[in-house]
C-alpha cells in the first residue's frame, strides 16, 4: 500500500471548515486505501506564543477532532509531533540541504508576516519543519490543500537534492490534491483563505460553533452589490464562496444551485448554506463531546500512535544519518 501523510497545527481550539473539507473529510476516505499517518503538529505551533495550559488542550481537541472526523487509530497512525523527536532532527539535517534564497521565496511566510505575526526563525524555517514531517514517513503522497502546494514543492526538491548526493535516501512525494476537494476562503475576506491564525472570528466557521453562531456567522458573510447568485470567484468571491460550501457539503454540483437559485436573493442562499453547514456538522460535534469526556483514553491513544510512528521514523532517519557519514551507534 502507498504511504501518505498530512497534518494540522493545533493553533485553536477547533478546526475551521476549510481544515474540514480541505484536509480532514479527505483524510478519512483515504484512510480506506492508504497507509496513512496523520499528525497533529504541535512543533509548528510553537511558531506563535502560547499559555502551556492552552497548547496541551488544543493538541488534545486536535486529536480528538480527527477521531470525531472519522480517523481510525486502528487502521490509521495518529500522531503528535513532539513525541517523535526524529522530526526536529530531520528538519536540521535538511536545513543544511536549503539555500537561503529558497526559504526567503515561501509566500505562507510573508502572508503571515504582512499580517503582522512575529518574524522568529521558528516560522520562517518552518517549511523545513515540514519536509521533514513528509519525507520521515516515506510518504508517497501527501493530501494536502491549496495553500500547502509551495511547501511542498520545496518538500520534494529537498528529497531530490539529498537523492542527487546519496541515492534513494528519500521517497520523493507527490501532492495529492484530492480532485474536487474546496479551498475555503475567509467569510469576512473572501480574497484570502479561511485561516485559524488570521482569520478573524466571523470570517471563519469553527467546527465546534453551535448552531446559533454559524448561522449569525454565515448571515453576515459579505458578498457584492449585485444580486445574481452565481459562481465566479473573480467577480463575485463571497457567494462563489458560499456556493462551494454547500456544492460540497450538500454533494450538489454548483451548477445545479445555481439553477435552484435563480431570481433568489443572498440572504435565501445565506439561510439555506447555514441549514446546510449547522446539520453537516452535528454528529461531529456530538461525537467530539464524548471523545473530550475521557481525556486520558485520548492520551493513551496519542501516545500509542506515537509510538507506532517512530518505528517508521527512525529506519528512515538512519538511512540518512549513515548516507550523510554520522557515526553508527555501536
Ligand atoms: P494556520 O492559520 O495556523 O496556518 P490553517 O487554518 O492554515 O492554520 P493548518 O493547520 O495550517 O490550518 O492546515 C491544516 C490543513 O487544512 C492543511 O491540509 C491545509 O491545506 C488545510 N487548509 C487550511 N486552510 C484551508 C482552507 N481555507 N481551505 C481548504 N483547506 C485548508
Ligand atoms: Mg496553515
Amino acid at each position: 500500500r502507498q504511504r501518505i501523510f498530512s497534518g494540522m497545527q493545533p493553533t485553536s481550539d477547533s478546526l475551521h471548515l476549510g481544515n474540514y473539507l480541505g484536509a480532514l473529510v479527505n483524510w478519512v476516505a483515504l484512510q480506506e486505501e492508504y497507509d496513512a499517518f496523520y499528525g497533529v503538529v504541535d512543533l509548528h505551533a510553537l511558531t506563535v506564543q502560547t499559555e502551556p495550559a492552552v497548547l496541551r488542550e488544543r493538541s488534545r481537541r486536535t486529536a480528538a477532532q480527527y477521531l470525531a472526523g472519522g480517523v481510525d487509530p486502528a487502521r490509521s497512525t495518529l500522531m503528535l509531533q513532539s513525541m517523535v523527536p526524529e522530526h526536529t532532527e530531520l528538519s536540521w539535517l535538511l536545513a543544511c540541504h536549503t539555500a537561503f534564497g529558497e526559504a526567503n521565496r515561501m509566500t505562507q511566510f510573508k502572508d503571515k508576516i504582512a499580517k503582522g505575526q512575529s518574524a522568529n526563525v521558528g516560522l520562517f524555517t518552518y517549511p523545513i519543519l515540514m519536509a521533514a514531517d513528509i519525507l520521515l514517513y516515506d510518504a508517497d503522497l501527501v493530501p494536502v490543500g491549496e495553500d500547502q502546494r509551495q511547501h511542498l514543492e520545496l518538500t520534494r526538491d529537498l528529497a531530490e537534492r539529498v537523492n542527487g548526493r546519496f541515492p534513494g535516501t528519500f521517497v520523493v512525494p507527490d501532492a495529492y490534491i484530492v480532485k474536487g476537494s474546496a479551498k475555503i476562503m475567509d467569510l469576512q475576506d473572501p480574497t484570502a483563505k479561511m485561516s485559524k491564525s488570521l482569520s478573524s472570528d466571523l470570517g471563519l466557521i469553527d467546527l465546534l460553533d453551535d448552531p446559533k453562531r454559524i448561522t449569525k456567522k454565515i448571515k453576515s458573510a459579505v458578498t457584492d452589490p449585485e444580486r445574481e447568485i452565481r459562481y465566479d470567484v473573480d467577480a463575485k468571491p463571497g457567494v462563489s464562496n458560499l456556493l462551494v460550501i454547500h456544492s460540497t457539503l450538500s454533494a450538489t454540483p454548483i451548477a445545479e444551485l445555481e439553477r435552484a437559485f435563480e431570481g433568489k436573493g443572498y440572504g435565501d442562499l445565506k439561510g439555506e448554506v447555514a441549514e446546510v453547514v449547522v446539520a453537516a456538522l452535528e454528529p461531529f460535534q456530538s461525537r467530539m463531546a464524548e471523545l473530550m469526556a475521557d481525556p486520558a483514553e485520548l492520551d493513551r491513544i496519542i501516545t500509542a500512535g506515537s509510538d507506532k510512528a517512530r518505528e517508521v521514523a527512525s529506519v528512515v532517519l538512519g538511512r540518512l544519518h549513515d548516507a550523510l557519514g554520522l557515526l553508527p551507534r555501536v
